[in-house]
């Protein structure tokens, strides 16, 4: 008999949840009511942020970021070639060109020598901006990128889709909890069921500064503005005498509709109760995965045990990669392969890169694969994956 399909990451859905989500079905507001700044408040506190701004979903958040960063024709901006395409195409949105930078072999991250490289060798004023990617969970020491951005006048999207409870320890020790805008302009998160936090489709983007706080709120709703102090246009041309008639409001830039459901923000808002619980249960078994697979001589890396590690993914390194995945699917282990590298996916080879760009990120993408790791995966399950695992490398 087959076993129940194990996949590499899935939701998980409590009654409280669908209760949240029933209670706002009946209430006044299916979208654009109480729901969506209630879970912007509590994700700001989560974050350790000042602002949240919840949006239709990441790459929507990404592509706010970008405009809100005013991201042109022609801009440089520097990322990870180990990333969903998501952190590049922003970019390519608003125009801007992608530069890939190697990442760094331990820690599948975005290689800051390699970024520096690229500054140095460039013009000053080339590159406008820098997106690290917290991969699978792994915090970007964002301190170290932000000297880097202050020396040459860039900004800093942090991609942290992966990493919601993530944190890294900066130079003083102290404890920098991703999307907290300390040392990055914007943060963005993703709500897709495969993350910490499940909203359907959903998105967020944390920052501490008020003014890309006021344009992404702006951004979110066509760039439209409700607010007597600001708008372009007389009080004569708009109907009204001594002040703004009530119906009155300004398009002023070319926004979107990137607005997040009342009732998916309150799906939102009742998991990220459990997002502590749920992070607690993922360091579980990666702690496992980590010691079951520690003297194995077929790995090659592994995400291993590190503080603050948010682990969206359990990733390996082996040989023969492609027999390891194909004998897990027969057992319906639906381990998964991230990332392709980005720079090699067609759209980014018509701009030029090319096999042997991001030696690498290369080097890695042929050996990863990303373990079964959510919440609800049993320990049973986990035995299972593990045994099965060293099963295909012991013949
Ligand atoms: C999931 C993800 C995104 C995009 O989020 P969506 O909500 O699916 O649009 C962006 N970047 C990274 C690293 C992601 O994992």
């Amino acid at each position: 008999m087959k076993n129940k399909p194990i996949p590499y990451g899935r939701q998980n859905i409590t009654e409280e949840d669908i209760q949240a989500v029933v209670e706002t079905l009946k209430s006044d507001y299916l979208t654009q009511g109480p729901k969506i700044m209630e879970f912007e408040k509590a994700f700001a506190e989560y974050t350790d942020s000042k602002y949240a701004v919840a949006v239709a979903n990441g790459t929507a958040a990404l592509h706010l970021c970008a405009l809100a960063l005013d991201v042109k024709e022609g801009d440089k901006v520097i990322t990870t070639p180990i990333t969903f395409a998501a952190s590049a195409n922003c970019v390519r949105y608003c125009g801007g060109e992608v530069v890939f930078a190697d990442i760094d072999a331990e820690t599948y991250l975005l290689n800051i020598d390699a970024v520096r490289k690229l500054l140095e060798e460039a013009p000053r004023g080339t590159y406008k901006g820098i997106i690290p990617v917290d991969f699978a969970g792994r915090a970007v020491n964002l301190e170290a990128f932000k000297i880097l951005a202050k020396e040459y006048n860039l900004w800093i999207i942090e991609d942290a889709c992966h990493a919601p409870g993530g944190f890294f320890s900066d130079s003083e020790n102290k404890i920098q909890i991703c999307g907290n805008g300390h040392f990055a302009d914007l943060a963005i998160f993703s709500f897709h069921p495969v993350k910490h936090i499940a909203s359907g489709e959903g998105g967020m983007i944390t920052t501490n500064d008020e003014g890309l706080y006021n344009k992404l709120l702006q951004l979110r709703t066509h760039g439209i503005v409700k607010n007597d102090d600001l708008y372009q246009n007389s009080i004569e041309f708009a109907g009204g005498n001594q002040k703004y008639p009530g119906w009155y409001m300004e398009m002023q830039d070319l926004g979107y509709n990137y607005r997040i459901t009342d009732f998916q923000a309150a799906l939102g808002s009742s998991q990220l109760k459990r997002a502590d619980e749920g992070l607690r249960r993922r360091r579980e078994i990666a702690q496992k995965y980590s010691s079951e697979f520690k003297d194995e001589n077929f790995i090659k890396g592994q995400s291993g045990v590190i503080e603050g590690h948010a682990y969206h993914l359990y990733i390996i390194e082996v040989e023969d990669r492609l027999g390891l995945y194909n004998f897990l699917r027969e057992q319906s282990i639906f381990a998964q392969i991230h990332y392709i590298p980005c720079h090699l996916m067609p759209y980014y080879r018509d701009f030029g890169w090319k096999e042997g760009d991001m030696p690498k990120a290369e080097n890695y993408y042929n050996h990863c694969i990303s373990l079964p790791m959510y919440p609800t995966l049993s320990a049973e399950e986990q035995d299972f994956v593990i045994s099965k695992v060293k099963e295909y490398y012991s013949e």
